[in-house]
């Protein structure tokens, strides 16, 4: 995952028709674009049409471009003029979904990184984050919820925002998994380790006899040594 935020504002000229309302959001609302154009052109397009349509950032393969800050409302939700997908909402066009592919899979990448910041910047849950159809119906993102990936996507979204929200459990973890393999082996496991090498001694699938080690053997000796029995036997 790699992109540029990007600030790329409306014109305050504009708020009236496209962001009228202040708000304090409260939700973020992922769509898919249905096109395959890009941040910079999706947003161009936004701002130059007449319509009261807007959402708040759109991310590609290499941008998060930001068009409406997120203290003023935008109309993306479909669930009208008092509805809180639109009044409450912050929303994220996914780019490049008609045609999906590489671009759309890092344009995706990207929304989880971003949406992951976006609810660790509000100390949100995963439970803020909403699509399209939750407010209207309407089927949108339709290439996630196709795909049938709707809980797989936000599952990724929470597992960054945990390790965002708490990186020194992250390494934590990582260093008790190095302790473990420097751990030498309960009393029960010995036992086992030492039968299984005195077979593989007798069956010659090693030509020592390791038995004697077993005491002082830590579990990375030996899963080395059981990745070594697993691929010389068959
Ligand atoms: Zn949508």
């Amino acid at each position: 995952m790699a992109y540029t935020i990007v600030n790329s504002y409306i014109p305050t000229s504009l708020h009236p028709l496209k962001a009228p309302y202040t708000m304090v959001p409260e939700y973020i609302t992922i769509h898919n674009t249905y096109n395959d154009a890009t941040a910079a052109n999706e947003i161009a397009y936004m701002t130059r049409n007449t319509t009261v349509v807007g959402y708040h950032v759109a991310i590609d393969d290499k941008q998060a471009i930001q068009a409406i800050p997120f203290n003023r409302n935008a109309f993306h939700a479909g669930d009208g003029g008092k509805g809180n997908g639109n009044r409450k909402s912050i929303g994220i066009e996914i780019c490049y979904s008609k045609s999906g592919g590489p671009k759309y899979i890092a344009a995706e990448e990207n929304t989880v990184e971003y949406v992951a910041h976006v609810l660790k910047q509000y100390g949100w849950g995963i439970d803020r984050v909403k699509w399209h159809r939750d407010w209207s119906g309407k089927k949108c993102p339709h290439r996630i919820i196709d795909e049938g990936r709707t809980q797989s996507v936000k599952d990724r979204i929470a597992e960054r925002l945990a390790e965002l929200s708490n990186p020194l459990q992250q390494i934590a973890e990582d260093e008790r998994e190095v302790d473990e393999m420097a751990e030498q082996l309960p009393q029960t496991q010995k036992d086992d380790m030492r039968a299984l090498l005195k077979r593989a001694h007798n069956e010659k699938v090693f030509s020592v006899d390791h038995t004697s080690k077993v005491d002082t053997m830590t579990r990375g000796q030996a899963t080395d040594l059981l990745i070594s029995y697993v691929a010389r036997t068959k």
